[in-house]
């Protein structure tokens, strides 16, 4: 769950183009700061850890709902947008056909939670739905979730990318230095995941891999969020890049980090 965590402090210094779309940056600085991407990364963690393995669609929904309202309001400054936050301040929130990147910045527990690639699938589009209810909303939490259940579970880069392609018809054959050159800030699934997927496809370690998102630049601390749970799937996050993060994360985050870690031991 640090993989995605630490992508999205990394990245929240560069987003909005502020970056200069270079591999050689600090990782931390006193302006990294997590936002709504680890915000929602934990509500979702939670939510999915008290409904239990064998939870069905109607309680998964049920806690996730519940568990994004109680976040969001805790944390109501961390940069969401702001339909989501509308959505987060209602009684009763309805799915309003979003195909914004949330569905998958936030999916990253599902990857890891269940046994088979098909259940992982299952529940990340169940998180996805209640909010990001747009196919390509839906497809943008299918595709993370189902990239970090098969880097846990062994599969290469390759039968990943394969896949991801085959599966939710993302197009991965553009290379980092392709898309680097008119990437810009955008929160839409469709330029989000297929860039996120390569800055993991391209990379050696996490620490490559979060290097990645800042060299082609865009929503960095979402695309951060996303590669880096990836990357972490694969390479798991060096102890001594958690270390410098925890500096960054309040109690109440930390607990569900730590709780999470325990949980899928
Ligand atoms: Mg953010």
């Amino acid at each position: 769950m640090y993989g995605a965590i630490i992508g999205d402090i990394i990245g929240s210094r560069f987003e909005f183009d502020r970056g200069n779309k270079t591999k050689d940056f600090k990782l931390f600085t006193s302006e990294s700061d997590f936002t709504d991407d680890t915000v929602m990364t934990v509500a979702v963690a939670e939510a999915l850890m008290d409904a239990g393995p064998d939870a069905d669609e109607k309680t998964v929904k049920g806690a996730v709902i519940r568990s994004m309202k109680k976040w969001g309001q805790k944390y109501p400054y961390a940069g969401y947008g702001a339909r989501f936050i509308n959505w987060v301040l209602t009684d009763d929130p309805e799915p309003y056909g979003s195909y914004g990147n949330g569905s998958g910045m936030r999916v990253s527990s599902v990857g890891w939670l269940y046994g088979s690639l098909e259940r992982t699938r299952e529940v990340a589009r169940w998180t996805a739905e209640v909010s990001h209810n747009h196919p390509e909303g839906i497809k943008g939490a299918e595709s993370v979730a189902a990239a970090i259940f098969m880097a846990r579970t062994g599969s290469s880069k390759d039968e990943i990318k394969a896949y991801i392609e085959e599966e939710f018809g993302y197009d991965l054959s553009r290379t980092l230095d392709d898309i680097r050159p008119n990437y810009q800030h955008v929160e839409d699934c469709m330029h989000t995941m297929p860039e996120a997927f390569e800055c993991f496809l391209e990379s050696e370690s996490y620490e490559d891999c979060i290097r990645n998102v800042m060299y082609i630049g865009g929503d960095t601390d979402t695309l951060g969020a996303i590669a880096g749970a990836i990357a972490e799937a694969k390479w798991a996050v060096p102890e001594e890049i958690i270390a410098q993060a925890k500096d960054y994360l309040p109690s109440d985050i930390s607990d569900v980090v730590g709780s999470f870690t325990q949980y899928v031991k």
